[in-house]
């Protein structure tokens, strides 16, 4: 029995929506083509001139797409926002996103530890226009309040910090920032829409490294804003146009395909990692394991009642500091160590891989980095990874 046209999906499941919402209009081909041309041409004289002037025309690929514009209905729908801009990168989106709502003189709160591009944004880049920011950690509500300016303008969290995994009072901040009128931008690349929805908390900007989990392949990379209609139109209409860091076609494209099977690839991370947590919250090698779902983990109670589930991201601290990380790492089979996260593979990276060898001293903070390993748990079989692991550590 057909209950829905593929138009009537934006409110049904998540699944059923990125399955058939915002690509029904291409004569009925189940798989939306790919525009990858950059410019549209017109009949004449006048309807040019009305592209300029009406929504839902396309001129210029930099400027809007009907490829990117799929993805972008689909993310909108998918963190219950009204509208979505995809970008180049996360990077690209959250760097055009702050010059957007940033001007000399402005101060920004923002949650520490955070993505180190994002940090270094800050610290590098930002500060040369007057921009300035101070970095605090979410968990301490005094701190955010403390860390409040005359000139601050926005909150800048991510919804779990990054490495150690930790988790803050998300209504609380929101409150917060309602007493002084400060915009919430909130980085959702970690927890993602299936486990953790912003804007349902009171968030009013979310953003995306569309590169991990959203995409999934390791084959993208993409960013994604999503706010109020009126607040992306702003957004896309000025200042993304000019700083031009907008997501090509055919990437647009792999990020649509990406999207259709995001439920369930979300689904088998979480069940996966969870498993693997368990395992390694019981062995004698391992000192902690990051992860707050986790019923040994003391904000246990705040992260179930924010997130709906787990991912396949999460950290464990070893007994054997830098030297059992190193031990383990190399002698990971499936595991590959690398960058990034949230795809098909699995991987494993150390923060305190950023740190410089040859640098002899180490803070409480920096031993703290060493002795961490990040894991992204894959869509490999379960077994496998669980042999992989328990092998090395039982090597160590
Ligand atoms: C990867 C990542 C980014 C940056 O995204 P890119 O697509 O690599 O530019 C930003 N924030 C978080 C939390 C990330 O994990």
């Amino acid at each position: 029995m057909r209950i829905l046209s593929r138009k009537e999906t934006k409110d049904a499941g998540s699944q059923t929506m990125l399955t058939h919402y915002g690509d029904e209009s291409f004569h009925g081909a189940v798989v939306p083509p790919v525009f990858i041309n950059t410019l549209f041409s017109f009949e004449s004289y006048e309807a040019f001139q009305r592209s300029q002037f009406q929504d839902e025309t396309y001129y210029y690929s930099r400027v809007s797409n009907p490829t990117q514009q799929i993805a972008e209905k689909k993310l909108a729908a998918l963190e219950k926002g009204e509208a979505a801009k995809l970008f180049a990168s996360g990077m690209a989106a959250i760097s055009s996103t702050l010059l957007h709502c940033l001007r000399q003189g402005d101060h920004v709160v923002c949650g520490y530890p955070i993505y180190n591009g994002t940090y270094q944004l800050f610290q590098t880049f930002l500060i040369k226009f007057g921009i300035t920011a101070d970095f605090v950690d979410f968990r301490q509500l005094d701190q955010v309040r403390a860390a409040i300016k005359p000139n601050t303008k926005l909150l800048y969290c991510e919804g779990y910090s990054t490495f150690f995994m930790d988790v803050f009072d998300i209504p609380a901040v929101v409150e917060i920032a309602k007493e002084h009128g400060l915009l919430t931008i909130m980085d959702n690349t970690c927890a993602t829409p299936a486990t953790l929805r912003p804007i349902e908390w009171g968030i009013d900007i979310v953003i995306h490294s569309a590169s991990k989990y959203l995409s999934g392949h390791s084959d993208v990379t993409a960013g994604v804003v999503i706010s109020t209609q009126a607040w992306i139109d702003e957004l896309s209409k000025n200042d993304a146009v000019l700083l031009g860091a907008s997501l090509a076609p055919l990437e647009s494209w792999l990020l649509t395909r990406g999207l259709k099977t995001f439920g369930v690839r979300m689904k088998q991370h979480a069940e996966s990692a969870g498993r693997i947590a368990l395992m390694l919250n019981q062995h004698p090698q391992v000192a902690r394991v990051n992860l707050p779902l986790l019923e040994q983990h003391e904000q246990h109670e705040l992260a179930v009642r924010q997130f709906s589930d787990m991912t396949g991201l999460f950290s464990f601290e070893m007994h054997g500091g830098a030297a059992a990380v190193k031990r383990l790492m190399n002698s990971l089979r499936l595991f590959q160590i690398g960058v990034s996260w949230g795809g098909f593979e699995s991987l494993i990276y150390s923060p305190g891989l950023s740190i410089h060898p040859e640098q002899t001293t180490r803070t409480e903070w920096e031993t703290r980095l060493e002795r961490t390993i990040r894991i992204s748990v894959g869509l490999e079989d379960i077994d496998d990874l669980m042999e992989d692991l328990q092998r090395a550590l039982n090597e160590l």
